[in-house]
């Protein structure tokens, strides 16, 4: 299902966001002089811990960036709040 956002920080956006992911790569490094001794061919997608996997959202009409929760609920207070 569809969620909505609102950015709740400028208060006026609810159109343009970009999404972020965290992804991981596994290293190894030389515990003496830090060079990268290996280095992962895959980049992983970190979950929430959920199984899905993290999405950071940025409002990119004021910069704001946090979980994309904080959208999401910002949008449903829209809807309690005001009408
Ligand atoms: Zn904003």
């Amino acid at each position: 299902m569809a969620q909505r956002y609102f950015c709740p920080d400028c208060k006026g956006n609810r159109t343009r966001f970009a999404l972020i992911y965290q992804l991981s790569q596994e290293i190894r490094k030389d515990p003496g002089t830090g060079e990268v001794l290996y280095r992962a061919d895959e980049w992983e997608a970190l979950s929430d811990g959920n199984g899905r996997p993290h999405v950071d959202v940025k409002c990119l009409s004021c910069g704001y960036t946090a979980y994309e929760n904080v959208f999401i609920k910002a949008a449903k207070n829209l809807d309690d709040g005001f009408g």
